[in-house]
């Protein structure tokens, strides 16, 4: 079958199969498991993998990571690795749609939390389900090997845990094949329907920044006969936010903390406080420099109060790099697939994704793929009049609109051939 017909085919699955790719959305939408907890969610792409036909399931890969890997009929030397991520978060759905989530963990560490897929991960992986029964379904076709990834803990697994993309690595989740390229594309609110493309770094470099501040535990009223640990765990949220005056001002860089643990009460000084933040920058020369700052305004300022004060950085995540020479072999299939028009430049985020250490590893690209009702005003996104507004990943109320779905598979599956085409034909 030449390529041409190949191609049409593809579309033609792909058409038939986004009824299932909708629905399987909507029961993982309802069935989210947290970080290093997607069991069920394993399972249910087992099931579908093997109802497909696709023999050769690898799962159980640093937790619950599962990958699928397809051989092709015709010969080709490339590998396409197609990935999502599965895992979902500890938010409080507030979307209104009728299959959101009531889901509450009660085990987690730290818990129990409302559990959500407010990061759009039910979509990634229903579509990644889809994508890999249309693939299947024209293998004899198919000039080399495409693998499925399935990866769980991109969220970050509870921190004395591991997990993620680079414990897939580790735990050799691409021993039996490995990838020539690896693909994704992260739902978000751009424009409907569209990619946004970033050549660079695209994503942040990120660790998880962990403080303990050791004070002496003390009766409220009498605070000189103890350490009081507030005053330095303020002291170090306050300056961690001069640290960006201590990098060039053109690299972007943000150090927050978004959680505080203490074990005190309203008439007791607790005798630690412990702070939990993260710093992202775009420029990954910068993360050490941010990480010795921080080190020194953590002690120094603990060592100013008599207290003691510790800093781990933990869960390093490399920063999405899509190069320009990956980019130039995607992008234009994707603009062939739906469109130079809803193909467009977007600026890089200081959000993380772990999809980096496969892109470094193998190659590739990470994109973002439209599925709200916004349109882009100068550089910005904002919401299109009359629509359901516009919502962040991790926000409640995040969602994505099923009818767009379709073409996120479209894209997936023929990226993936015309990367196996490419190949064989060199
Ligand atoms: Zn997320
Ligand atoms: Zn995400």
């Amino acid at each position: 079958m030449p390529a041409l017909e190949t191609r049409a085919a593809l579309d033609k699955a792909a058409a038939a199969i986004h009824p299932d790719q909708v629905s399987w959305r909507h029961h993982l939408h309802q069935n989210p498991e947290l970080s290093n907890r997607e069991a069920n969610t394993a399972d249910f792409i087992v099931a579908k993998l093997a109802a497909f036909g696709i023999e050769e399931v690898h799962q159980g890969i640093a937790g619950h990571g599962v990958v699928a890997i397809l051989r092709g009929g015709l010969p080709g030397s490339g590998v396409a690795g197609l990935r999502a991520d599965i895992d979902a978060l500890p938010v409080k759905e507030t979307s209104g749609v009728d299959f959101a989530s009531t889901v509450v963990d009660e085990n987690y560490p730290g818990g129990p939390f409302p559990v959500a897929h407010a990061c759009g991960h039910d979509c990634h992986t229903a579509t990644l389900l889809a994508a890999a029964q249309v693939l299947a379904s024209v293998k004899d076709q198919l000039p080399g090997t495409v693998m499925f990834i399935f990866q769980p803990a991109e969220e970050g697994p509870p921190p004395d845990e591991t997990g993620g993309a680079q414990a897939m690595v580790d735990a050799g989740a691409f021993t039996s094949a490995s990838p020539t390229m690896v693909f994704g594309m992260h739902v978000a609110p751009i424009p409907l329907g569209t990619v946004g493309v970033h050549v660079g770094n695209s994503y942040a470099a990120s660790c998880l920044v962990k403080v303990r501040v050791q004070g002496q535990q003390v009766h409220a009223s009498t605070p000189w006969y103890g350490i009081d640990p507030y005053p330095v765990a303020a002291q170090i949220i306050s300056g961690s936010a001069q640290i960006y005056r201590q990098i060039p001002a053109t690299n972007p860089v943000t150090v927050s903390f978004g959680h505080l643990e203490d074990v005190g009460r309203f008439n007791i000084i607790g005798d630690h406080v412990l702070l939990w933040g993260t710093i992202r920058c775009l420029d990954d020369g910068d993360m050490a420099t941010a990480q010795d700052h921080l080190r020194v305004l953590v002690q120094n300022t603990a060592a100013a109060y008599g207290a003691t004060a510790t800093v781990d950085y933990l869960q390093d995540i490399p920063p999405v790099n899509n190069t320009p020479d990956w980019v130039s072999k995607v992008r234009p299939v994707i603009e062939q697939v739906i469109g130079a028009e809803r193909v467009f430049d977007s600026p890089a985020v200081l959000g993380y994704d772990d999809m980096s250490v496969f892109v470094r590893e193998f190659g590739g690209a990470y994109f973002n793929y439209g599925v709200q009702d916004t349109h882009l005003v100068g550089n910005s996104v904002a919401p299109v009049e009359g629509g359901r507004g516009m919502a962040m990943n991790h926000n409640p109320e995040f969602y994505a609109d099923d009818d767009s779905l379709l073409d996120y598979l479209r894209i997936f599956v023929h990226v993936a051939y015309e990367h196996l085409l490419d190949l064989a034909q060199h």
